[in-house]
């Protein structure tokens, strides 16, 4: 079979490898890579034992007659389970958040840092990888890549805009790690990693992003999609589920929608967003489609997104007839934690912010549309509740029981350096000959 190839968002400009996307991160026209086919769901993929195995079944198959070395990066990154949980009234939690860094973003990052070693080792060189972060994508890709021979990587965050839990995971100590606290918004972030990627001078020392723009990382999403439909099945729930995704810069949705274009029998998706309300709004007409507004921040920050980047892909794929492919919905963060306190009254559940937003999603969507009612919802928990310890307590009165990776966090070391927001400083920084434990190898270009 052969592998799958890729194109961009933008101009009709041909095809692209796989592997050649996932190391390039953007397209060379800016736009963001989409599969140019889908595989269709291989038979008896219900039959499959864990998330690792759908990997092996689904995923590794997208790169022919490669499946082969494919497979046993995605069993070495997918160790840890993807379960659900029941709640009251037809709702699952899908509990994405039992990765080493407690969020769903572990499922896209170590399955992405090991297609790009070996992409890397490949073509026989090194890179460095940068990356924006509001909060959980930073540490996911850093333990994802930390050590990964041939490859430095930077992050950025914005100082002030993540959780006290978030900060000690990215300010981490990891080899071949560096963190900068940069001086703005996650905005802001996103806009010095666009621009590093147009600037000659930082493209010399093989940058490549592991954001949610990357192909590599939106793909072992799709997993996780299939492993929750497969789990319900065997509970008994026969009939295809409303997914309800809480949104940011949309990469998990898009995944999602991925994983029905390829064969997943889903009753819809719900993106549900906090005050960041971009998508809603445009859906609902109340907004154009290229007029993106600033970021607000809120209590479910890892979706503290004004403008997604992920919104691009979506447009490409599906244009006018978005709006029949999912419906949005905004929370604010008064509902939010409102959502979070009943979660805990009534299912004796304790949910992280984020996952409130889906569950009240969810319950605005059913009361406006009382056909939905015996629909049952796949609510994705997107991280755990320990990573927001102050908004737990505040909704409930009660502490999540930390999980023993943050304790060690607590004692670990930690490195991370101020950073303005504009591209002369990353330029700075990232030329100056501090990486720490850095690979053996130098990227090319890094002394040029
Ligand atoms: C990143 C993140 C989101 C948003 O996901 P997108 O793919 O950016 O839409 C939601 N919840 C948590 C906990 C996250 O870390």
């Amino acid at each position: 079979m052969e592998a799958v190839r890729v194109r961009s968002s933008r101009a009709d400009a041909g095809s692209t490898e796989l592997d050649a996307a996932i190391l390039a991160g953007l397209a060379p026209d800016g736009g963001l890579y989409l599969p140019l086919t889908m595989p269709a769901l291989p038979d008896g993929w219900e039959q499959a034992t864990s998330l690792a195995d759908l990997g092996v079944q689904v995923l590794a198959p997208w790169w022919g007659s490669a499946a082969g070395e494919v497979a046993p990066l995605l069993r070495d990154a997918l160790t840890f389970d993807t379960p659900i949980r029941p709640l009251s009234g037809r709702r699952w939690l899908l509990e994405l958040f039992h990765g080493p860094t407690l969020s769903f973003k572990d499922v896209g990052a170590r399955v992405m840092a090991r297609l790009a070693a070996r992409a890397l080792a490949r073509r026989g060189s090194s890179a460095t990888v940068l990356v924006a972060t509001s909060g959980d994508t930073g540490s996911a890709v850093a333990d994802g890549f930390a050590g990964v021979p041939g490859v430095r990587v930077a992050l950025l965050y914005p100082r002030g805009g993540v959780s006290d839990v978030q900060e000690r995971q990215l300010v981490a100590a990891r080899p071949g790690v560096r963190t900068f606290a940069v001086e703005g918004d996650f905005d802001d972030c996103q806009r010095l990693v666009k621009a590093a990627f147009a600037d000659d001078d930082l493209r010399g020392l093989g940058l490549t992003s592991a954001n949610s723009i990357n192909i590599g990382r939106l793909l072992p999403q799709m997993l996780y999609y299939l492993w929750g439909v497969v789990q319900l099945r065997r509970a008994g729930i026969a009939d295809a589920p409303l997914i309800v995704v809480p949104s940011g810069n949309l990469g998990n949705l898009t995944a999602g929608l991925l994983a029905a274009a390829s064969g997943l029998e889903v009753a819809g998706f719900l993106a549900a967003h906090n005050a960041n309300r971009f998508l809603p709004d445009v859906l609902d007409g109340r907004r154009a489609a290229d007029d993106f507004p600033a970021t607000v921040r809120t209590l479910s920050n890892a979706m503290d997104v004004g403008a997604p980047s992920n919104f691009e892909r979506l447009r490409a794929r599906y244009g006018e007839g978005l709006r029949d492919a999912i419906s949005a919905v905004t929370i604010d963060d008064a509902a939010t934690t409102q959502r979070m306190t009943s979660t805990y009254r009534e299912d004796r559940t304790l949910v992280c912010p984020h996952t409130a937003v889906g569950l009240e999603g969810l319950a605005r969507l059913r009361s406006a549309r009382p056909e939905l009612d015996g629909v049952p919802a796949l609510v994705l928990a997107t991280a755990h509740p320990a990573k927001f310890p102050n908004a737990v307590r505040e909704a409930t009165g009660r502490t999540a029981p930390t999980a023993e990776r943050l304790e060690a966090l607590r004692r670990g070391d930690r490195r991370v350096e101020p950073l303005e927001p504009n591209v002369e400083a990353l330029r700075h920084a990232l030329h100056r000959d501090t990486w720490p434990d850095g690979p053996s190898q130098e990227p090319p270009g890094a002394r040029a």
